[in-house]
């Protein structure tokens, strides 16, 4: 059989941390303290000399939240294609490559824009008012962009494609709350996938044909880069499968690919800000893990997890990852695929793995419908 219809490689055995595990509860129990300047000044006493310069890099952090939002891009107008919007990057990527020239999409967020604190602007009501259909990630991911499409004059469709996969359940203020970031597992994206071109069928059945080669196509290689992925994480010992990033964004990913999230600096939606103690007890987590990498993420302000390196005498890894969106047109990163193999290369290699490049086979469109038939069988 061809090797894109392969089923998906056992994760190495390394046992995942448990969620709501001791580290993790006792980082969460620094963020119900609720309000962040309350948290700030309690840490600051606590740390001494560090105060200030902590004081200094939390200011950046929160500086860095006051960019002005960028206009959202539209392919060419053209009246006789469906108008379609897709909220994320990642959705919009996904949807770039079913849809193809067969619809009118436009994106909403820019690529590097952090969706959890993305506020909309009045281009953004205008292209949800005119969509026929909404895409959309769910699972709270872009909180600004949901409560404005549920206001009055939206009549789209709106679909939340991320919400078609089961989701992790972490805490978030003492509640349990399902984890957005469901496309660190790209068996997850593949089903997610499915869920996109069923959605531009509905909207557009005289393209039916086209969408379902394009999605199986799609299918074909996010096959095998979760393939690929396991295969490069398979260089690491078990023992340097230990991530620390920026924001808890790499749960679904730990989970499918076999690694231990040992700590965060803040949690599943950045809108939190991380406290002083949380930032040291960070820092005591990474020097009890042994971890030869931290990692800063494209989305967010590396001023902070740079501290953090530093303080626990670790490298910070050469590269960002990409956590909420892809990279910038040219990019490494500059689509949903590329923005996995250039996560996957810089974590391996900076944890001390060997990575290999990602070489796609395309497969012939009637191998790749048969793995459809087989992935969902007609009952
Ligand atoms: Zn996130």
């Amino acid at each position: 059989m061809d090797r894109s219809c392969s089923s998906k490689p056992n994760p190495p055995t390394l046992p995942v941390v448990p969620l709501g595990g001791t580290h993790r509860a006792s980082l969460a129990g620094h963020r119900q303290k609720g309000h962040r300047q309350k948290g700030h000044r309690q840490g600051v006493s606590l740390l001494g000399a560090h105060a200030v310069r902590l004081g200094f890099v939390l200011l950046l952090a929160l500086l860095s939240g006051c960019a002005p939002p960028a206009p959202n891009r539209t392919s060419p107008e053209s009246p006789d294609k469906p108008s379609v919007v897709a909220t994320s990057t990642i959705i919009e990527d996904l949807t770039e490559r079913v849809g193809g020239d067969e619809i009118q999409l436009t994106g909403i967020l820019k690529p590097g824009a952090d969706p959890h604190v993305y506020e909309p602007v009045p281009a953004d009501s205008i292209a949800l008012e005119k969509a026929k259909l909404i895409l959309y990630n769910g699972y709270n991911l872009e909180p600004g962009l949901i409560k404005l499409m549920k206001a009055a004059g939206v009549r789209a469709r709106q679909v939340p494609v991320g919400e078609t996969v089961k989701p992790l359940q972490l805490e978030k203020k003492g509640e349990k709350v399902p984890d957005p970031h469901v496309w660190g597992d790209v068996e997850n994206v593949i089903a997610m996938v499915s869920a996109i071109r069923d959605a531009l069928i509905e909207l557009s059945p005289e393209d039916r044909e086209k969408f379902t080669q394009n999605a199986a196509r799609l299918t074909g290689e996010l096959t095998q880069l979760d393939t690929w992925i396991n295969e490069q994480l398979a260089t690491l010992p078990a023992d340097k499968r230990r991530l620390v990033t920026t924001h808890d964004a790499f749960q679904y990913y730990a989970r499918a690919y076999g690694l231990e999230v040992v700590g965060t600096l803040i949690g599943i939606s950045t809108e939190e800000q991380p406290s002083a103690q949380t930032v040291r007890k960070l820092v005591e987590a990474v020097k009890a893990a042994g971890v030869p990498a931290i990692f800063a993420e494209t989305t967010i302000n590396p001023a902070l997890i740079k501290t953090v390196a530093e303080e626990a005498r670790v490298k910070l890894a050469p590269k960002q990852l990409y956590s909420d969106s892809i990279g910038a047109a040219g990019s490494e990163g500059d689509s949903y695929i590329k923005m996995m193999v250039a996560n996957t290369r810089a974590i391996v290699d900076a944890l001390g793995g060997k990575s290999a490049p990602f070489e796609p086979v395309a497969a012939p469109i009637a191998v790749l419908s048969l793995c459809e038939v087989l992935r969902n069988p007609v009952s």
